[in-house]
């Protein structure tokens, strides 16, 4: 069983008796950096030079540093710049700035996993992953609640690292929702896996499929849009609300014996197979280093791929006809 943690196992004096250092003011930065900030935390905020946030960040209250005046002055920092461009980062304006007794923390453990951050021995290295958008963290937080969060220590330098970890997690909320103890390999593999075979590549791909089979058939688009994309977020809300029971108890009796017999031949073995495969690129880090040699080539295949489904004619077809639905926007 997971172990969990709550407002009242963790000691927020902690973080406030430390001086953060956010480094990045992206969709993790800025939540972290204010929430901290609300919480009675000594914030400073790192950006390079030319950030486009830089302003926000500032008319927000907080002061704006360089990412190694940051580091220099904190012995707390959080790097929450793009995970293609921690190394850089790290190597250029954090180290050169880290002492014994600093805690280097992360958003997600994938630079410290696959080996291309390696902080030196006597810093702890902590790390506080919220489980959603920073900016459903930001805003769970002002309205006094939370997001919830998983917390991993992978070097436990000062002998109460993950004492300080749970009480960053409470300055940003995290322990009024919960906080779950992970490690930085569990927290990495799962989250690369979950992404890539269920909720991102997964289900892009079966929407896809479902859609292209019903248009070769002869089917409206339209139609096949409203089946196969736009439904899916009433029954994903529904599996989310009371998991696949409250699904299959709301749909039809035809679609629950639908679902039972021809879910297996969709996703068969040898889907679950390539699933095991795909694991095992991220476990032996291949996976992680295609993706930097790609990311550092110039990203000519991601853009490839990002053009070649933004003329597909399901998101053509989307597009028109979510002008129709002036709510759809809204809901985001
Ligand atoms: P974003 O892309 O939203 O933000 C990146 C920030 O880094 C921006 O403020 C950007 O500046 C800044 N930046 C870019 N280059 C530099 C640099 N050289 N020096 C200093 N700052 C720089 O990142 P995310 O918030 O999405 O991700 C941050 C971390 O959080 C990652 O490790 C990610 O895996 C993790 N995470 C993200 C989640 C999310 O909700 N997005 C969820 C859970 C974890 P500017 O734009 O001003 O130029
Ligand atoms: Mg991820
Ligand atoms: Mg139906």
């Amino acid at each position: 069983m997971a172990e969990l943690f709550y407002d009242d196992d963790a000691d927020l004096s902690i973080i406030q008796g430390r001086k953060v250092a956010v480094i990045g003011y992206g969709s993790q930065g800025h939540a972290h950096a204010l929430s901290l900030r609300d919480s009675g935390v000594d914030v400073r905020v790192g950006l390079h030079e030319g950030s486009q946030s830089k302003a926000k960040a500032e008319e927000q209250g907080l002061r704006v540093v360089t990412p190694a005046e940051a580091a220099a002055e904190a012995d707390v920092i959080m790097i929450l710049v793009p995970d293609p461009i921690q190394a850089q980062v790290y190597e250029e304006s954090v180290a050169p700035h880290l002492k014994d007794g600093d805690a280097l923390f992360f958003g997600h453990g994938f630079n410290i996993r696959f080996g291309f951050i390696k902080p030196p021995a006597g810093v702890d290295v902590c790390m506080v992953a919220p489980k959603g958008p920073g900016h459903l963290v930001r805003r769970q937080y002002e309205e006094g609640r939370g997001v919830p969060c998983i917390v991993a220590v992978e070097q436990d330098a000062s002998g109460s690292a993950f004492a300080l970890a749970l009480s960053y997690a409470k300055g940003i909320g995290g322990t009024r929702a919960g906080v779950i103890k992970t490690t930085f390999t569990e927290e990495t593999e799962t989250d690369l896996f979950g992404e890539q075979a269920v909720l991102c590549g997964g289900t892009a791909a079966l929407v896809k499929a479902g859609f292209e089979t019903l248009v070769e058939a002869g089917y409206q688009p339209e139609i096949a849009y409203f089946e196969c994309l736009h439904e899916l977020k009433l029954i994903v809300d529904l599996m989310y609300e009371g998991g696949l029971e409250k699904m299959r108890w709301s749909i039809s009796e035809t679609a629950e014996w639908g679902d039972y017999v021809t879910g297996p031949r969709i996703i068969t073995d040898a889907t679950k197979a390539e699933m095991k495969k795909v694991l095992a690129e991220i476990q032996d880090g291949s996976f992680a280093r295609n993706w930097m040699d790609e990311y550092h080539g110039g990203l000519k295949k991601y853009n490839e791929y990002k053009q070649q489904d933004s003329e597909h004619l399901l998101e053509t077809t989307g597009k028109e006809l979510r002008k129709l639905m002036s709510w759809v926007d809204e809901e985001a």
